[in-house]
């Protein structure tokens, strides 16, 4: 028999809370925040069609809906606490709730995140994760902070999960370990919580790129009322997309999207700084521009040509 709607909480979304004073199973979980600190809060819906492919595995997918909830966390410098889950599911599937459950608390464990809470109903299938964390007060990177002269940076590599989708799509072909390679990334980011924290008080704005990389540096640029040119040659991307197209590698890089890389500004100064805290957090950090007064977006190459931007940015009421 299928289980119930309490059996099924019961069974894959129930754990013992240690941060928490109260997690699964009451009206409300409760959980306090440690003095100084302000509580640092994000939500991000996955959709099937829409945010992931249904041929994706459980687990990844598990991985995916809390991964890119923590992202948010991670661009604001914020330490993850606890997380709601709620659920919309089209029917009880005990092997996708099993996998779909290790794959989310797995990540969870890993960045010590309790599932406090949640909902689950019957419905077209539909994750939506509401993250907490917390923030020294004041301390929170914000995208308003950007200033003329900084220095632009991206963490990790670019573009490998909208490869990945092209492949999907039909448009892009790779070789099987090549396209095993861009499709973890697509499936399994990694959120970039350690480097958030390694650069409060380091780098003077962050967000995290979810949207394509030129679409979420436009958010900085506009907030922090500034301009910015990055140089095209010296994104990130990994040794997949280097062997592409040169057209293909700007596009993948510039606008892919699905990245979940984090983009920080920081002065000059701070340079060495930055280098420190990548090496704590263990992720390949890269110059990419820099922050002007002028205001706009401009693209150079590696000989300092102007490169056309005709690239666009992912809404989901525009595409
Ligand atoms: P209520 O009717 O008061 O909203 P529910 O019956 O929906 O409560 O949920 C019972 C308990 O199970 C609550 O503590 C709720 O937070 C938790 N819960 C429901 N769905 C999930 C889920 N998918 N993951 C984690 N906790 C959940
Ligand atoms: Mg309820």
């Amino acid at each position: 028999m299928a289980l119930g709607e309490f059996d099924l909480i019961a069974k894959y979304f129930t754990r013992s809370v240690t941060r928490a004073a109260l997690g699964v199973g009451d009206d409300c979980a409760l959980f306090a925040t440690s003095p100084g600190t302000q509580l640092a809060v994000s939500s991000d819906m996955l959709v099937e069609g829409r945010h992931f492919l249904p041929t994706v595995a459980p687990q990844r997918l598990g991985h995916k809906a809390l991964a890119v909830n923590l992202s948010d966390l991670a661009a604001c410098g914020a330490k993850p606490i606890a997380f709601t889950l709620a659920l919309a599911l089209p029917r009880v599937d005990e092997t996708f709730l099993a996998g779909f459950a290790q794959g989310l608390l797995a990540l969870a464990d890993q960045h010590e995140c309790e599932l406090i809470g949640g909902d689950t109903t019957q419905g077209p299938l539909n994750l939506c994760i509401t993250v907490f964390g917390e923030v020294p007060t004041g301390q929170a990177l914000l995208r308003s902070g950007a200033r003329a002269g900084d220095d632009l940076y991206a963490s990790g590599t670019l573009g490998d999960a909208r490869a990945a989708l092209e492949v999907f799509r039909g448009t892009l072909s790779l070789a099987g370990p090549a396209f095993e390679s861009v499709r973890l990334a697509m499936e399994t980011p990694q959120p970039r919580v350690a480097l958030g924290l390694a650069l409060r008080g380091v780098a003077t704005s962050a967000i995290d790129v979810s949207d394509g990389l030129l679409g979420d540096l436009a958010h900085i640029l506009r907030r922090s009322n500034v301009g910015a040119t990055v140089e095209v040659d010296a994104l990130p991307r990994s040794t997949v997309l280097a062997v592409l197209p040169i057209a293909q590698q700007r596009e993948f890089t510039l606008a892919g999207g699905d990245d979940y890389e984090l983009v920080f500004s920081a002065p000059p100064e701070r340079a060495a700084e930055v280098r420190d805290a990548a090496r704590r957090a263990n992720v390949q950090v890269t110059r990419i521009g820099c922050i002007e007064s002028v205001a706009g977006l401009r693209l150079v190459d590696q000989a300092g040509r102007t490169v056309s931007n005709s690239y666009g940015s992912f809404d989901h009421f525009k595409t």
